[in-house]
């Protein structure tokens, strides 16, 4: 199976809030179309996932259901649930890692 055809992992249905937040506090790095296969519990009428991905390997993802009268939307995020922790600092930079996928941030709290 392509990659095209799998959903990306640990996809999780989120509220319009949380998605809108999201594309607020994130710079996309790139988009991307699939069609997923291995959908266990997929929308009525849903065939194609469009995705956002940002820069630390997570993402947010619309499913829409083209209707008569208004299209619906699912909206999901994917990726790792970081849980980050420090693991040193310089002066006021702050260097973190998530402890499940190891993805590193720098947070600079000087200003
Ligand atoms: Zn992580």
């Amino acid at each position: 199976m392509h990659e095209y055809n799998t959903l990306p992992p640990n996809l999780k249905e989120v509220s319009n809030t949380y998605f809108l937040s999201q594309i607020a506090n994130n710079t996309i790095l790139r988009e991307e179309n699939r069609q997923p296969l291995d959908w266990r519990s997929k929308p009525k009428g849903v065939s194609s996932l469009r995705m956002l991905h940002f820069y630390d390997n997570t993402g947010i993802a619309i499913a829409e259901v083209r209707q008569q009268e208004s299209n619906k939307y699912y909206l999901y995020k994917f990726g790792c649930d970081h849980e980050y922790r420090e693991i040193f600092r310089i002066g006021l930079t702050k260097h973190y890692e998530c402890s499940l996928c190891h993805h590193e941030q720098i947070i600079d709290s000087s200003d």
